[in-house]
């Protein structure tokens, strides 16, 4: 019997591999976090250290970023050996975050409804974003379900693929706003987008400005997936998150009976060659606003801000005409929560600051954007 110092064979996984730190909007690792506390408790003034250090913070859940988290020595040691617990043989925590005593999340925040002893997370891995999670298939398991919920409501993960990335709950775009200024570029990069039955890559999500002429990879991407879906029948593309700038858009306005729509047209793509259809074509993003509410809300969003990210559910590509090589890429606005006004430049210049600037950069990949 005794403190014996043991390696555990898995180490308890924590489910919290990050928190929001709210005085600053930043998501910081929890190596980042384990290295700042044990630097504190080695110091000459451990209590006083500690006390500070704590009092940086304000921390929070990633996920629902309502709950606040402390962070837990656990029974690990500062060389990574993890103590027993007293009076027995069994291995203790390892230093990990863990939700404050008294603090609710969010309802369906991803903290708590993955079960914490369900999976080590691989760092190396991108993360799974999941979009909605309202929309999470209940029991009906059919071929190729990625993800499924238990009958007490947790999340169980079916895609092998998908068990050790790191989960990040996206029901708003713009709780994706933290991940993407994180500095966690790489990572974001071998991300995929979870949506129902689908698993997206992010690169076939996420689509930059389009500026006329100039070959952007996302779209790209997202256009041959389309087209390659289109030829077993599926017609519909995946969501997609659009970056809108509203500098070189025109609208035009039609009245029906269901009252005022507005369709804004972005600039054409530069040619992209689809195998499918045997040729090169254009694309040409259009964005329609389906009421007047939607429309007020949009106009004084774009006028103050000149660009929005909006997440469309069902884009969908078609031919504008028999003449020319141009094919609408169509998108509909129907949810004002659908839009968040950011600039993604503006996300870049952060993220990019974050990456460069210790400590996060000892942990943090720093391979360039594409
Ligand atoms: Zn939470």
């Amino acid at each position: 019997m005794g403190q014996g110092a043991y390696r555990p064979r898995s180490a308890k996984v924590s489910k919290f591999p990050t928190a929001l730190d709210k005085n600053t909007g930043e998501i910081i690792p929890l190596k980042d976090l384990r290295d700042k506390f044990f630097a504190a408790a080695n110091s000459a003034s451990p209590k006083a250290a500690l006390r500070t250090l704590r009092e940086t913070f304000h921390l929070a859940c990633p996920h629902c970023q309502s709950a606040d988290l402390v962070f837990s020595f656990g029974s690990q040691n500062p060389d990574g050996t993890i103590n027993a617990i007293a009076g027995s043989n069994i291995a203790g925590n390892p230093a990990h975050l863990k939700t404050k005593a008294g603090e609710t999340h969010g309802k369906n925040c991803i903290g708590v409804v993955i079960p914490q002893e369900s999976h080590a997370i691989d760092a190396q891995k991108g993360f799974r974003i999941h979009l909605n999670l309202k929309n999470i298939p209940e029991r009906h398991p059919r071929t190729n379900q990625l993800i499924t919920r238990d009958s007490g409501g947790k999340i169980v993960i079916l895609d092998p693929d998908l068990k050790d990335r790191a989960p990040w709950e996206c029901s708003k775009p713009e709780k994706i706003l933290p991940l993407m200024k994180s500095g966690q570029i790489e990572r974001l990069n071998k991300s995929v987008v979870i949506y129902g039955g689908r698993k997206i890559p992010w690169g076939e999500f996420f689509i930059p400005s389009i500026n006329a002429e100039i070959e952007n990879p996302n779209l790209t991407r997202f256009a041959l997936s389309f087209f390659a879906d289109s030829a077993t029948g599926k017609a519909f593309g995946h969501p997609l998150m659009i970056d809108f700038s509203f500098a070189r858009a025109s609208y035009s306005n039609h009245q029906d009976e269901k009252g005022l729509a507005r369709y804004y047209s972005f600039p054409k793509s530069a040619e992209i060659y689809i195998p499918a259809l045997g040729c090169n074509i254009k694309i040409q993003p259009q964005l329609r606003v389906e009421n007047q509410h939607l429309l007020d809300q949009m106009d004084r969003l774009h006028r103050t801000h000149g660009e929005i990210l909006l997440v469309a559910q069902r884009p969908f590509i078609y031919k504008r005409d028999d003449k020319t090589n141009t094919y609408i890429l169509a998108m509909t606005l129907t949810d004002p929560d659908m839009m968040v006004v950011s600039n993604p430049n503006n996300i870049m210049a952060t993220a990019n600051k974050k990456r460069a600037s210790p400590p996060s950069a000892q942990s943090q990949p720093t391979q360039p954007h594409p």
